[in-house]
Formats: structure tokens, sequence, C-alpha cells
């Protein structure tokens, strides 16, 4: 079909290769996805989403969406791209504690608008994430242990189908749709808005503390066993870093190796030293802090790039060696022990797809090296988390083989044809059993 024909059916922009605007809006954030669609659509209304779908699908071609492109793994050739950056809107009910989002909406948008109200959203590290993809593969933010993932709030979506259809999902309308989409990703058609609860934090003690990295594997261990004591109002992580010889930093932490805390309290700054003296104890002296009382949306932790990813049931001490052996080594420049559990582990009936809920300790390395993945791959679960995993191939890490079973049989049921496939990609289970059941 003629581009240019296909350009009438849009109300939004649509940007053609070699036309002003088409590589600015195909990009992502990914510097190995190098996307080069047919066609890409800036959506200006829901119609423009379905038009979009259906037309991909008419056409045989690939169909992908993309808000910001923070997670951006697979590269959408010769389809058509929707960005959802117009159809940002982040609107408040601070009496129902409910937000309500549209499709390419940022955290930062929610944080400003949920502030007013002392209301947090379950937002993750950075403002600029897209809530709806971080929400749809399941969202852990430094308020997780406290009130669960992000997609454990969510109460309604509304979403484009593969048949082009307008949906709303909730608890009790298209249920099963409603469980995949809380973690399942964007396999299950495009969310044109979101409604979640909003919790009740206005501001936090948070930040990090830096201490020397000698003695890094009993420190680590330190850290493990203090974590398992910890109130699920606390949200920790460890991390070993080298950090950059830069005048901007504190002298006391300049060009050295660190074992670093970051830690968030929902609570009064009192009670989280109080909590956080035994570890400090242990691992200190103190470096340096930056530890304070601060509005939740200013609380800014940050994050570690996922080059080595695994879920562990437990961290003993050979784990914490090979960890601490690496960073000394300069295999890696970070290594990042988070813990879980608390609501996470916990979320109550009906909660969706987030793999791995039981397992208490994530590991992330910013780089890849065969020889560490080798020696910890005995300790670990092979589990993974959907929003920090860079390769689609190992999408089905992500979850608990019954989580996986069930949620192809809702992929089957609502995406039989497999059009929501660029990405993390969950595949149509094939019998047709699955599919009656899940509708
Ligand atoms: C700097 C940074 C910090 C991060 N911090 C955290 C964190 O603290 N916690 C956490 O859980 N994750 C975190 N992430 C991961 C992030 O949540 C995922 O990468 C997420 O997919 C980003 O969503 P996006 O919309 O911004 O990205 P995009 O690249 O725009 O979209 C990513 C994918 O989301 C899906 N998607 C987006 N919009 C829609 C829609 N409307 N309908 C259906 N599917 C859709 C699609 O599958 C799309 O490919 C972080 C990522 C970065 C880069």
């Amino acid at each position: 079909m003629n581009p240019q024909a296909l350009r009438q059916r849009f109300a939004g922009r649509v940007h053609l290769p070699g036309e002003p605007g088409y590589d600015e809006n195909r990009r992502s954030l990914n510097p190995a996805v190098d996307a080069r669609p047919a066609l890409v659509v800036e959506a200006a209304s829901t119609a423009d989403i379905r038009t979009a779908v259906v037309t991909s699908r008419a056409l045989h071609v690939p169909f992908s969406v993309q808000a910001t492109g923070h997670g951006t793994h697979t590269a959408n050739d010769g389809g058509i791209l929707v960005r959802t950056s117009a159809l940002a809107t982040a609107l408040v009910d601070p009496d129902r504690r409910i937000a309500r989002v549209g499709a390419g909406t940022r955290w930062g948008a929610v944080l400003a608008a949920a502030a007013p109200f002392g209301l947090a959203p379950l937002s993750g590290s950075s403002p600029d994430v897209g809530v709806t993809g971080y929400t749809l593969g399941g969202g852990v933010g430094w308020l997780g242990r406290r009130y669960g993932f992000a997609a454990d709030s969510v109460v309604r979506a509304e979403v484009v189908t593969a048949d082009g259809r307008t949906v709303t999902a909730s608890a009790d309308r298209d249920p099963d749709l409603f469980w995949a989409l809380r973690g399942g990703g964007g396999n299950f058609g495009v969310v044109t808005a979101l409604e979640f609860r909003l919790h009740p934090v206005a501001r936090v003690f948070a930040g990090a503390a830096y201490f020397a990295a000698d003695h890094a594997a009993e420190k680590l261990a330190w850290y493990r066993d203090w974590a398992a004591t910890t109130p699920d109002e606390l949200s920790t992580a460890a991390l070993l870093r080298r950090m950059p010889d830069s005048p901007d930093l504190p002298e006391a932490v300049r060009g050295r190796r660190v074992l670093t805390v970051k830690a968030m309290y929902a609570g009064d700054a009192d009670q989280a030293r109080c909590r956080l003296r035994p570890l400090w104890n242990a691992v200190g002296p103190v470096l340096h802090e930056e530890l304070s009382t601060t509005r939740y949306a200013d609380a800014a932790m940050g994050g570690t790039p996922a080059r080595y990813l695994d879920l562990f049931p437990a961290l003993p001490d050979p784990v914490l060696r090979v960890l601490a052996g690496a960073h000394e080594d300069g295999l890696a420049s970070t290594v990042e022990i988070r813990h879980w559990g608390g609501a996470m582990a916990s979320p109550g009936a009906g909660a969706g797809p987030v793999g791995h809920r039981d397992l208490p300790f994530s590991v992330i390395v910013d780089a890849s090296v065969p020889a560490l993945s080798a020696a910890l791959r005995p300790y670990g679960s092979g589990g993974s988390f959907l929003n920090f995993l860079a390769d689609p191939g190992r999408t089905a890490s992500a979850y608990t083989a019954a989580d996986l079973r069930r949620l192809r049989g809702v992929k089957a049921a609502y995406d039989p044809d497999n059009v929501f496939r660029v990405g993390h990609n969950i595949t149509p289970d094939v019998h047709p059993a699955a599919r009656v059941a899940a509708r």
C-alpha cells in the first residue's frame, strides 16, 4: 500500500523514512537497537492506535509501541511503530487515591500530580521512565517492599487488542487479560490508559552511605543477614562500586572502590537510623553519607545497567566471595545486591504474573563476564525480572512455569497470531484448549 495513502488514516503525525522527524521518532534509548520501521505514527488518540494495529495486520508487517524508548530491546524493521509520547496525561483522584494516566506518561508527571496530596505512585529509579511499559513489566521501586510491585496496584487498563477491539480490563471484566497485563509486558494489547492505586507516602528517609570495600565478601554477608531482619518499610541494596576520580564527588570516596548501601525508609528518620545502625556498625566506619528526609518525589536512587541478572533464593558465602573477587579484579565496575520480598512476596489473591516473588535477592552486574556467570550458576535460580531483562530471548525466565503456561493460554485467547511480538515475547499456546480456558 502507498505510504502516503496510509498517512491519511491517522490523525497524529506520520513519519516515513527520509522525512524530518523519522529518525527522532524511530529511535530508542538503547544504542544496540537501530530500528527502521516503514512508518512511525505519533498516536493522537486511541483511534490511531487501533488503526495502526489493524493496518499492520492487514499488511502483514511487524507492529510495535514505544513511549520513551527506555525498554526497547528489539528492532521493528519494515513495520509500523506507534509512538505514544503525545498521550501523556496524569490525573489524580485524591479521595479514591487513584491515578489515571495516558499511554505515554512518564513517572515524573505522576509524581508531580500526586505529591501535593501526600500520595506516591510505585515508581522506580528514574522519573523519565514510562509508566505503562514499567508497570506492564511488573515495576519494582523503592516502596516495593512496603506496597508491592507497581503492577499489583493496577485497578483498570484500557487496551486495544490484536483484533482491534477496545477493552477495559479489570478484576471483573476480561479478568484473564487483566491478570496477564500485570506483569506480562506488551504482549496482550496496547494499553491506552491505566488506573492504579496511590499510597500515602509524602516524605521518606532515603539516600546512600559509602563504606570502604575491603573485606567485601564479609561485609556483603553482614548485609545479607541484616537485610533478612528488616521491616517492609525499608528497601535496600548493597553495591560494590568503583567511584570515578571526579572533583564532583566528595574526597572520601573519589576514585575509590566502595561498598554503597542505598536505602529508602517509608517512615521517620529516627526509626530509620535505628534500623540502619546495626549494619553501619558492622561494615563501618562511614566514609560519606547522603541520607536525608526528603519528598518521595525528589528521592533519586539511581540504578545499575544489568549485563548479568539472576535472582537468588539465598546468598551463600561462596556467591559473595565470587562477587567480591570479580569486583576486586576489575571484571565489573558495579555489582549490586538488591533485597526484594516484603509486600512483593505476598500480594494477595488474584495478583498478576510478576515472576519469582518468593526469591529475596537479585544480583546485577554491569558487565558480561562468562567466568562470573558460570561461577554463580549453581547458586542462582536462573530467573529474571522482565523490566531488567536486556535479552528478549530469556523472556520465559521472568516467570514461574505455572504463570508462563497461563500467560501463553491468555496470549492464545487475545493474540493468537502473535501481533504483539516485538519485544519480550510470550508466544501463544497453540493448543485450542488453552484458548478456550483463558477466555
Ligand atoms: C534509567 C532506567 C531506570 C529504570 N528503573 C527501573 C526501576 O527502578 N524499576 C523497574 O521495574 N524498571 C526500571 N527500568 C526498566 C523499565 O521499567 C523498562 O525498561 C520499561 O519497559 C520502560 O518502559 P518505557 O515505556 O519507558 O519504555 P519503551 O521503550 O517506550 O517501552 C518498552 C516496552 O514497553 C511496552 N509498552 C510501552 N508502552 C506500551 C503500551 N502503551 N501498551 C503496551 N505495551 C507498551 C512495549 O513492549 C515496549 O517495547 C529502568 C530503565 C531505565 C532505562
